[in-house]
């Protein structure tokens, strides 16, 4: 019998995909059992549900990545959702994890949930200090409990329960909805019905705001890293540095690159700009791992491109 028994959360999504391809390279990995879960498994929002998955598997360790994701325009449509479900989640999760024993947990937060007005660039400790910005207004206060949560169990049962907080995630296997879908996939997929069908390509919004970007892969590293080696309840910012920010235009530009489109990139500017920036410092990861090398996000891009061109037809 397998030593460590792994259960993953969330499994087959955009990070899920990424750790099954860390872990498939990883020799560490050949003497534990990982278990990739996906909604067809089981409603994490359901106790009874998310109880059968926990008696099953019996993990020892759990990565809950599973959660009610959106980009910018599906937050602001579905507040009461995003937190009333990735809460119902979250308190499954960390009760199940208690009862039966786990011996750790690492729960997936998101920099979007730092407080709006702050200053920059933002650090773990500032998780608290103010409200977040309206646009995801429930999504940030139900995923700030994680870590208020992480700390209260911790106290009350000395278990290790502890949430990494990535930047903005891309890569393959993303959702490409346009409609729900984050600022990345959601491009990708317009420019390339814009190149089949000869038309513009549009960005909403302004293209001036800002953001880091972290390829799923180097996420899935990370992560798998934070499980193994990160003991503290804090969490842990995983993004590339400060410097390596970009703008939603430059994104768009690179995309257009990669999918070879030499039509217009134009602007919708009645559609919303979301934060402005959430420059997020990554120096507490670099204390723990100061050789880290991410993909650059140009060769990412192509990466995520090239995946979404051949797999196209399956998933439209
Ligand atoms: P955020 O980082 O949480 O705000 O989420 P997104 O990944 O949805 O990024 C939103 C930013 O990209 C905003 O500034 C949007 O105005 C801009 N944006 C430009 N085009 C698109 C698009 O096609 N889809 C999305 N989701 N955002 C877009």
């Amino acid at each position: 019998m397998a030593a460590s028994v792994i259960l993953v959360t969330g499994g087959t999504g955009l990070v899920g995909k990424g750790i099954q391809k860390v872990i498939a390279e990883d020799d560490l990995a050949k003497n534990e059992k990982w278990v990739f879960l996906s909604s067809k498994d089981g409603d994490l929002v359901d106790r009874k549900s998310t109880e059968a998955v926990f008696e099953k598997y019996k993990p020892t360790h759990v990565i809950h990545l599973a959660a009610r994701v959106g980009g910018l325009f599906h937050n602001m449509a579905k507040k009461v959702e995003f937190y009333r479900e990735n809460t119902l989640m979250n308190d499954n999760i960390m009760e199940c994890c208690r009862i039966y024993g786990v011996k750790k947990l690492v729960s997936c937060l998101s920099t979007c949930i730092f407080p709006d007005k702050t200053t920059y660039p933002i650090d773990e400790t500032m998780l608290h200090n103010g409200p977040p910005h309206n646009s995801n207004l429930g999504y940030s206060m139900a995923k700030r409990m994680v870590d208020t949560m992480n700390h209260c169990y911790h106290e009350q049962y000395g278990v290790q329960f502890t949430s990494l907080i990535p930047t903005n995630v891309y890569g393959p296997h993303d959702n490409f909805n346009i409609d729900d879908g984050h600022v990345i996939p959601g491009l990708i997929h317009k420019c390339y019905l814009a190149k089949q069908q000869n038309k513009d390509m549009v960005l909403w919004g302004s293209g001036t705001p800002m953001r880091q970007f972290i390829f799923s892969e180097d996420l899935a590293r990370l992560t798998v890293w934070v499980l193994r080696e990160y003991k503290e309840i804090e969490p842990i910012i995983l993004s590339v540095g400060e410097e390596d920010e970009v703008s939603i235009a430059d994104v768009a530009k690179m995309i257009c690159e990669a999918m070879d489109f030499k039509g217009n990139l134009i602007h919708d500017t009645t559609k919303a700009d979301g934060q402005f920036k959430k420059t997020a410092s990554n120096t507490k990861l670099r204390s723990y791992k100061p050789d880290y090398k991410f993909k650059p996000i140009a060769e990412g891009i192509k990466e995520a491109v090239d995946w979404f061109v051949a797999n196209y037809d399956e998933r439209s």
